[in-house]
């Protein structure tokens, strides 16, 4: 009799003084419902914990192009993991009104399951990002279909959270690591280093920079010896490979040169023997863009979802500044893009003692994303 007095109450609401009345009685059968509910819940995670365990790890771990590793997974707390799968689990139940009664229910309990896994083991491998995927099907929902191949990051939830949080979501993160991610804008890596007209001119021999420093190629800076002895230098009239002495006596001379602003590096030319192939510059350029990568994604972490025209135009910026000059001197340009705010990073990109065809280049490539 009073429990179905409660369940009414539950049901159809009620006041405060109702719940006075039922008192401790209901309170007691409330609690001890949730806590049925809650042991239903432990015995069926601890009934799926090893497989579901298992299946995530795999599942990252066979990612392509298989750049992680399971060595994080040891420093999990599984006690305290599994306290939380029950809590994530109960309260989708609590939600989305599904129970584990039924197979449907159950199917849903483990796609949360899954969900949960997934996150807290990339996140222990240092994954910092992933690929949205859609079951893309009819189902998926319009909010999520949007979202699908798209990056997001594991701390910057987007609104309805992760993927299988939001109310029956089969969506599922796929782990996107740095070797990953670069391999997604392999496109507009390849049209900036082989395709932009009209950037630095591509010098095959080693001259001095406007700083002093030893340069080969489109700007690569040879730090020392060594970094040029590591290149494919040629010599020029016979053609063949330079040998290690050749390349380390080159380099000193150029060295020891004295720089100047007003010093074109086409007065080196006649001091230089050696040449290096142009597929070896545009690997250089190649190298550096992946040295610079990490830290333009620390400033944009979602780059790779940029137009890519805009991330055209952000190597160009990059290269030509350096990471370090791009946030130091362009704090609005960057800004206008983290809100991608393509027309005002257009206004805010002109760049001083630079080609006005490489100002203009930039320009152009960002005010081409306004129009998308
Ligand atoms: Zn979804």
């Amino acid at each position: 009799m009073c429990r179905s007095c409660f369940e009414s109450f539950i049901r159809n609401g009620g006041t405060k003084t109702f719940v006075l009345t039922l008192g401790n009685r209901a309170t007691l059968e409330f609690k001890e419902d949730a806590s049925a509910q809650a042991d239903a819940v432990r015995d069926w995670v601890d009934e799926n914990w090893n497989q579901s365990f298992g299946a995530t790890s795999q599942a990252i771990l066979k990612t392509k192009p298989f750049e992680f590793s399971a060595a994080g997974l040891s420093d999990l707390d599984q006690e305290t993991l599994r306290a939380e799968a029950v809590a994530e689990v109960a309260d989708a139940m609590t939600r989305e009104g599904f129970t584990l009664e039924d197979a449907e229910g159950r199917q849903r309990a483990l796609a949360v399951l899954f969900g949960f896994l997934n996150r807290v083991q990339q996140e222990a491998m240092g994954i910092d990002f992933y690929v949205w995927t859609t079951q893309n099907d009819k189902r998926v929902r319009e909010g999520h279909a949007e979202r699908d191949d798209k990056v997001f990051r594991w701390d910057d939830p987007p609104e309805g959270g992760h993927p299988s949080e939001d109310f029956g979501c089969r969506c599922y993160a796929r782990a996107l690591g740095i070797e990953g991610y670069w391999e997604r804008v392999k496109p507009s890596v390849d049209a900036f280093a082989f395709e932009a007209p009209g950037l630095e001119d591509s010098i095959d021999y080693m001259y001095l920079d406007s700083e002093d420093n030893v340069t080969v190629g489109i700007g690569t800076v040879l730090a020392s010896a060594d970094a040029a002895a590591a290149l494919g230098f040629r010599n020029r009239e016979t053609d063949n490979p330079a040998t290690d002495e050749e390349i380390r006596a080159e380099f000193g001379l150029i060295d020891t040169m004295a720089g100047s602003e007003k010093i074109a590096a086409g007065y080196y030319r006649e001091f230089t023997s050696l040449y290096l192939p142009q597929a070896e510059i545009d690997r250089l350029v190649v190298d550096h863009m992946r040295g610079d990568f990490d830290a333009l994604l620390r400033v944009f972490p979602y780059f790779g979802n940029y137009p890519e025209s805009v991330q055209i135009a952000l190597w160009d910026m990059s290269y030509n500044l350096g990471m370090g000059g791009l946030r130091g001197k362009f704090p609005k340009f960057c800004q206008a893009i983290q809100d991608e705010d393509w027309e005002k990073a257009a206004a805010e990109s002109h760049r001083e003692r630079i080609a006005d065809e490489r100002n203009e280049f930039v320009f152009g490539l960002l005010m081409d994303a306004v129009e998308l």
